[in-house]
């Protein structure tokens, strides 16, 4: 209980308590209101490394902006969603190594370092979606996030899937169109139709969402 009562202590949910859908479980009764920044594989092989990406430093200075903004909001948590794959991966077969667990590859570009000592979220994952088998969804729960704003890469595979999994817990999903890029190739913008489309995401800016 003491992630409720941290969320009491900011004002939030009072007296309203959400039952959100868990296929599988029972649904459990939590504050509402906490929001979540999820930045998705922002690391030096998706960027500068294994699997450079030429679009990633496009949306560096966004996602800046964003983090500043998300780490002065007492209502939102930040969380790294990092691949950091094992040898044994499957996904290793269609894209070959890259990220692997402990290497540097798998780091967080510097200019986003993660603050894991202020209650930043680490979290990694072996396959493309965020809330696949990382325990997220639990971590989420106990702090009360009901929303979840999903940005890095890549729009069409990884911020997709995690997009997936957020809606099917219960989240809202609310993308900035600024803060995400996919691979050269790929029209992104029909990247970001298909989170509509599918998984009912809002669609926004890094202005927008750091204008409050
Ligand atoms: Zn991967």
């Amino acid at each position: 209980m003491r992630a409720l009562a941290h969320v009491g202590q900011l004002g939030l949910g009072q007296g309203a308590p959400l039952a959100r859908a868990h296929p599988g479980h029972a649904s459990p009764t939590y504050p509402a209101g906490m929001k979540a920044l999820v930045i998705a594989d922002m690391l030096d092989d998706f960027v500068v490394g294994a699997l450079a990406n030429p679009n990633a430093p496009g949306i560096v200075e966004p996602l800046v902006r964003l983090l500043d903004h998300a780490r002065a909001d007492p209502e939102c948590v930040v969380v790294f969603s990092n691949d950091a794959h094992d040898p044994s991966d499957p996904e290793l077969r269609v894209w070959g190594e890259h990220a692997m667990a402990g290497s540097p590859g798998a780091r967080v570009i510097p200019e986003l370092e993660p603050r894991p000592g202020a209650g930043e979220i680490i979290s990694p994952k072996r396959a493309y979606g965020a809330f696949e088998g990382t325990g997220l969804d639990e971590q989420l729960r106990a702090l009360g996030v009901d929303e979840v704003v999903i940005c890095g890469q890549h729009a069409h595979i990884c911020v997709r899937h995690s997009a997936y999994g957020a809606l099917i817990r219960g989240y809202r999903v609310t993308v900035p169109r600024d803060a995400v890029c996919a691979f050269e190739g790929i029209d992104v913008q029909e990247a970001l139709e298909y989170l509509v489309m599918a998984y009912g995401a809002e669609l926004t800016d890094v202005a927008t969402l750091t204008a409050t």
